[in-house]
């Protein structure tokens, strides 16, 4: 396996190992879930990941259209009046983890920022592969489907933000 140190962040990463398991994945998480959630990323799909990051997962032979998982956080008030989304998601490669460090931002990006963990899930041959790890990114995307994004809370209500940025209560269907 060959090295990588990115800042503080060191790894093993094995690319040929790597590209042999994306070569037969054929649906990414997000491809698969289809939720609103994840219908917005792939609406953003292409633009997603900056250039020196695209530049990295090639290096590591992941397929950057292969995610292992999405995950939407909730709006945050900062973000709501601009439509803004808070992602994060990983995708996985065979390599060994060797030490953690500082979060890396991305250089040509107003915000992006990944780094490497240990312990999350893969899809198809990464799914119990060990040594298997991950590179995760957070990013803010803007909402550009034409559905209105959703939210619930715990007694099970559903509330959708509207065109002004207004967080209102959905009625239930009788
Ligand atoms: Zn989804």
């Amino acid at each position: 396996m060959t090295e990588l140190q990115i800042g503080d962040q060191k790894i093993l990463y094995d690319r040929d190992a790597t590209i042999a398991i994306y070569q037969c994945i054929d649906r990414s998480w997000a491809d698969k879930c289809r939720c609103l959630s994840c219908k917005n990323f792939l609406a953003h799909r292409d633009r997603v990941y900056p250039p020196s990051f695209l530049a990295l997962l090639d290096q590591l032979g992941i397929d950057p259209k292969k995610e292992s998982e999405i995950i939407e956080h909730p709006i945050l008030d900062d973000y709501a009046r601009d439509r803004l989304h808070w992602y994060d998601g990983w995708l996985n490669f065979i390599g060994a983890f060797i030490s953690g460090g500082d979060i890396v931002q991305a250089p040509d990006a107003d915000h992006f920022e990944y780094y490497f963990v240990t312990g999350l899930p893969g899809i198809g041959g990464f799914y119990d592969r060990k040594p298997s790890i991950a590179i995760e990114f957070e990013t803010p995307l803007r909402w550009i489907i034409p559905e209105r994004p959703e939210s619930h809370d715990t007694a099970g209500n559903t509330y959708i933000w509207t065109e002004n940025g207004e967080h209102v209560k959905v009625k239930p269907e009788k």
